[in-house]
């Protein structure tokens, strides 16, 4: 064909860059010590990232102050290579006395944020800049609780004004479907009363398709999830799952849980866009502020 020019190919010339470069991918985890965070990231990413409770020396679990600890690793699926920064806020919100302690958590994404900017205002800039800017932050809500407690209002208020967040339900095996769809109600409620907004926000569901994906997630939040490092043989295949008393919980299995769809989005349908709205929302924030205080 005489009139091909060939700027089609820029798919392919992308995907040889990404392939040779890969990419970053940051996620915080923000709950209770003991809400099944690190075992719902190793459920996610099929992999043992991070030690869940089982293997914690006893010296962590009586650690009284919320140490924020980030663990990389590089994952690869058909030759595509992801950096991912797993940062464990172990014993959030533990303490009796639970005021401010949010702080440190804020304070690790600001910092991520400056450093980008430090190192993109260098005269003589990285062609690439290690990206540790947080993409995603997993908000783990206590089964136990009936909708949002007020330190989850607190914590949501500041932390979805600096990252996306997405909350699940913990543990949500403990709940039957009746509770948890009442959970689910309330704190879609609760929500809207304290305009705490979630990811993927309004403004982005600007091509119909991404309007109808997006209305499906946003019926879905909280995730009512459930993880599990076992696998489990039920009649001959085997399942992720757990045991209990009545039977086992295939976690896979979308009628028992909301994981495979908190996974699908994630990592599926929403991968490159929660990467894209870091940098075109929450940090273009951070930076409009920072500089505009400098300039004043
Ligand atoms: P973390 O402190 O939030 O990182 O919690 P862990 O991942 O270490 O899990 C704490 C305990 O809860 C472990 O004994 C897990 O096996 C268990 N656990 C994790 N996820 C679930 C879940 O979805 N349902 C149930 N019933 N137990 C879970
Ligand atoms: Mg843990």
């Amino acid at each position: 064909v005489q009139d091909y020019v060939g700027f089609d190919t820029i798919t392919q010339q992308m995907e040889r860059k990404f392939l040779k470069r890969g990419f970053n991918l940051n996620v915080i985890l923000v709950g209770e010590s003991g809400m099944g965070k690190s075992t719902l990231v190793n459920s996610i990413f099929s992999t043992h990232l991070v030690d869940s409770q089982g293997r914690r020396t006893a010296q962590e679990v009586i650690r009284k102050t919320t140490e924020i600890s980030p663990v990389t690793q590089t994952l690869e699926e058909n030759g595509v290579r992801v950096r991912l920064t797993i940062i464990d806020t172990p014993g959030f919100g533990d303490q009796c006395n639970n005021e401010g302690c949010w702080v440190p958590v804020i304070k690790y994404i600001k910092d991520q944020h400056a450093a980008y900017l430090a190192r993109e205002l260098k005269p003589f800039r990285d062609r690439i800049i290690n990206d540790t800017r947080v993409h995603a932050c997993l908000y783990f809500l206590n089964p136990g609780s009936r909708g949002l407690r007020p330190l989850d209002v607190e914590v949501l208020k500041r932390l979805t004004e600096v990252t996306n967040v997405i909350p699940v339900i913990a543990k949500s095996d403990s709940m039957t479907t009746d509770e948890r769809t009442l959970f689910k109600r309330r704190v879609k409620e609760e929500m809207a009363f304290h305009r705490i907004s979630v990811y993927p926000y309004a403004c982005d569901d600007d091509v119909d398709e991404d309007r109808a994906l997006n209305a499906s997630i946003r019926d879905l939040i909280p995730f009512a999830v459930v993880g599990s490092e076992e696998t489990i043989d039920v009649d001959g295949t085997v399942v992720r799952g757990r045991r209990h008393g009545w039977g086992v919980i295939n976690i896979f299995d979308e009628a028992h849980c909301d994981f495979v769809h908190l996974r699908n989005f994630m990592l599926r349908t929403h991968l490159s866009d929660l990467i894209e709205v870091t940098a075109q929302r929450h940090y273009e924030q951070f930076r409009t502020s920072q500089l505009r205080q400098i300039k004043e």
